[in-house]
């Protein structure tokens, strides 16, 4: 079966500014982690942007209270990773965040996208035994992970093939060529959406 890389984009921590609460840097760790989940790499913009989305502290605050307001301890992250992560830290040392197979990767660590891949369907596969615990803990499992894979990369060739038609108008062959691409994959997409909403779709009329 043919995979692909977890993310497309490795988030990376830039902002250099000091805040006395974390809340503050929201918006920059919205930006370095290209607005998405560092854990899961969900696109916060099916869900409502980045106000649904929460800070993680990647050693508990709790355990760490010193690296609380630390802009390298946190991580943009979506409220199921955030939450099922919660405050497990396999060690007494915020530098030790594995131990026997056990633990958490930083998502801004080079290594992060060794341990993950995607398969055709999105689904996030573990490489490894750290990987495994992660993707227990923060049920990497759930739907909702492939279906926002799958929403983000169907609208992201709609809109390269959209690109593409612009480009190409005055060429005849190109354009036709380019506009049957586009027909052929609104139709996955429609397909993708009825298979998501089954019975459940009404619209209002
Ligand atoms: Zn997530």
């Amino acid at each position: 079966m043919s995979t692909s890389n977890l993310r497309t984009r490795d988030p990376i921590r830039t902002c250099k500014k000091t805040y006395t609460n974390y809340r503050s840097f929201k918006k920059y760790l919205a930006q370095d982690f290209n607005n998405r989940c560092g854990y899961c790499d969900d696109f916060d913009g099916w869900i409502g942007g980045t106000s649904t989305y929460h800070i993680d502290h990647f050693a508990p605050k709790i355990k760490f209270p010193l690296l609380e307001n630390d802009y390298t301890n946190l991580v943009y992250a979506c409220s199921f990773c955030n939450r099922f992560k919660s405050d497990d830290w396999p060690s007494e040392d915020h530098t030790i965040s594995v131990v026997k197979d056990k633990g958490y990767i930083d998502p801004c660590d080079a290594k992060y996208k060794g341990h993950f891949e995607r398969d055709l369907y999105g689904n996030i596969i573990p490489l490894n035994n750290v990987a495994d615990y992660m993707h227990n803990k923060l049920q990497f499992f759930l739907a909702r992970h492939r279906i926002i894979w799958n929403l983000t990369r169907l609208k992201i060739q709609l809109d390269e093939l959209e690109g593409l038609a612009t480009r190409y108008k005055a060429e005849k062959e190109k354009y036709d060529k380019i506009l049957h691409l586009y027909f052929e994959l609104s139709i996955e997409f429609q397909n993708y959406l009825r298979y998501l909403l089954g019975e459940n779709f009404q619209d209002g009329t």
